[in-house]
């Protein structure tokens, strides 16, 4: 399966990716790198939606495993996605590049509020619209807000930039012997529980016919190679 020409994506970045090569946190030069890759793709004429995890920061289950209400930390891990959301549009601007944080958590004083309607007026501008707060409730992932802002906004894909380059049948990390996927169905995904997003957001693209294009966004001008189909990625859908 090839891509097909996409008229508007949404994005996903891991919240880990933000890190560049600290172990925690924000690295501003290297969210200014990511920023960069973006614009790329903005320029040759994607509308663009983004959403950023926040695993370089706080992560709910991490909370609930250490004694905290499973709840209560993912209202922490929610508001971390609002950090780096906050931090993507500052680099984003820094590039001229207008950019609108919608919360699914209200924050008036730092960013709209989910409006799908709105959303849309800023993508028809130009904007790129960063999703921050998931779906905006607890026992849920960023990735999962991915999916249900990709189905909303209606995007033709949900690219998911992480530090690994595809789908393996196995952890590339652990096993030297894993191969990657060039396609895989959304099917086998979920019952082999292959490590590419939670189920629920899998399930979603799936009843909403979304492919899901796993790449690295770690290397520099993969974004682009991956929009212009000479990248390295697994594709998501319903073959494969
Ligand atoms: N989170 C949540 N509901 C959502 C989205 C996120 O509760 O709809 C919380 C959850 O605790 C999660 C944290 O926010 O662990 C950070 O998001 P995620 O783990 O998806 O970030 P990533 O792994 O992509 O960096």
């Amino acid at each position: 399966m090839s891509l097909p020409e996409f008229k508007r994506v949404l994005l996903k970045l891991s919240g880990e990716v933000l890190m560049g090569d600290q172990q925690f946190g924000i690295d501003p030069a290297f969210v200014l790198e990511l920023a960069k890759e973006v614009k790329a793709a903005k320029d040759s004429g994607l509308q663009i939606c983004l959403v950023i995890g926040g695993g370089n920061i706080f992560r709910g289950m991490a909370g609930a495993a250490q004694g905290m209400d499973r709840a209560q930390a993912d209202y922490m891990g929610m508001l971390a996605t609002v950090m780096n959301a906050l931090a993507m549009q500052n680099a984003l601007e820094q590039l001229g590049v207008q950019t609108r944080v919608q919360s699914a958590v209200q924050m008036d004083q730092v960013c709209e509020p989910v409006i799908r309607r709105r959303a849309e007026r800023h993508l028809e501008k130009g904007r790129v619209v960063i999703f921050a707060a998931g779906v905006g409730a607890p026992y849920f992932t960023t990735d999962s807000g991915a999916a249900l802002r990709a189905a909303e906004m209606r995007c033709d894909a949900l690219l998911k930039g992480t530090s690994v380059d595809g789908v393996y049948d196995a952890d590339p990390k652990k096993d030297p012997a894993a191969t990657r996927f060039e396609t895989v169905s959304y099917d086998k995904v979920l019952a082999d529980n292959l490590k590419v997003m939670d189920a629920s957001a899998v399930a979603l693209c799936r009843d909403n016919d979304i492919p899901i294009v796993v790449f690295s966004i770690r290397e520099q001008g993969n974004l682009a190679r991956v929009l212009a189909g000479e990248g390295v990625q697994t594709i998501v859908g319903k073959e494969g």
